[in-house]
């Protein structure tokens, strides 16, 4: 078996038993193998051990691979993202996971209008209140999501957070249960083209707690692919 094979099994294993402690379908759980840094032949190795979901956080570095990765995989961008290269993007992620303002959800709006799609996205919360981190602010959260709602081109289809970083995953569990509350909020406003169906949270120290608060799209690099230099 290789690496990358026996990492997927393993943690598709450490998932399921995540979802069985929690009450939770494993089915309603993807994992986003988050290759960022990593060559493109590494991410035919986990599409040929059945992983389809890539995460990346870079544009070029996803305009490249693209290219290069032979398999048909469905692309997330995760990453910070600059509105200058939203065109890019266009047509070839099925999400984008970090909007966090409203200049970058209209110029999103604005390249998937050009090839008459509508594009899906998540909601980056900076669950941590960090000025390190990218995601609007827990207060900004409903107004921002009220005006990005109103774009045609573009659907919001839940949140994302990239909670403060711990060694103990415990410690980072109640941001994942804002997270959660937060999309329950929302959804009870039941504003027209927003769903709150997905909650990206969770990366390779603290998936299965992510998982046991509620997350649909774990984030895993390190725990599939191996450090990065
Ligand atoms: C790099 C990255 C991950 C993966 O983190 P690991 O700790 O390597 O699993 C997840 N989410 C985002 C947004 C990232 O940039």
């Amino acid at each position: 078996m290789t690496p990358i094979r026996d990492n997927l099994d393993r943690i598709h294993s450490r998932i399921a038993d995540a979802c069985a402690k929690s009450g939770r379908n494993p089915a309603d759980v993807r994992l986003v193998a988050v290759s960022k840094v990593k060559p493109a032949p590494m991410i035919d190795e986990a599409f040929a051990a059945g992983q389809q979901l890539f995460g990346e956080s870079y544009v070029q570095e996803l305009r490249d691979k693209e290219t290069s990765v032979h398999g048909p995989v469905e692309w997330h961008f995760v990453g910070a993202l600059q509105s200058n290269k939203v065109k890019y993007l266009s047509g070839k992620v099925a999400l984008i996971h970090s909007v966090d303002r409203f200049s970058l959800a209209k110029e999103i709006n604005r390249q998937w209008q050009k090839i008459d799609a509508v594009a899906p996205i998540l909601l980056q919360v900076n669950v941590g209140d960090e000025n390190s981190k990218a995601g609007c602010t827990i207060a900004e959260l409903p107004t921002l999501t009220r005006k990005i709602a109103a774009l045609p081109h573009l659907s919001i289809h839940g949140l994302m957070c990239l909670p403060p970083y711990c060694d103990d995953p415990e410690q980072v569990r109640p941001f994942f249960r804002l997270l959660r509350e937060l999309a329950t909020r929302i959804e009870d406003e039941q504003i027209p083209g927003v769903s709150m169906k997905e909650l990206s949270m969770g990366m390779s120290g603290d998936f299965e707690v992510a998982i046991e608060e509620g997350a649909t799209l774990v984030r895993i690099g390190t725990a599939i692919f191996g450090e990065r230099d």
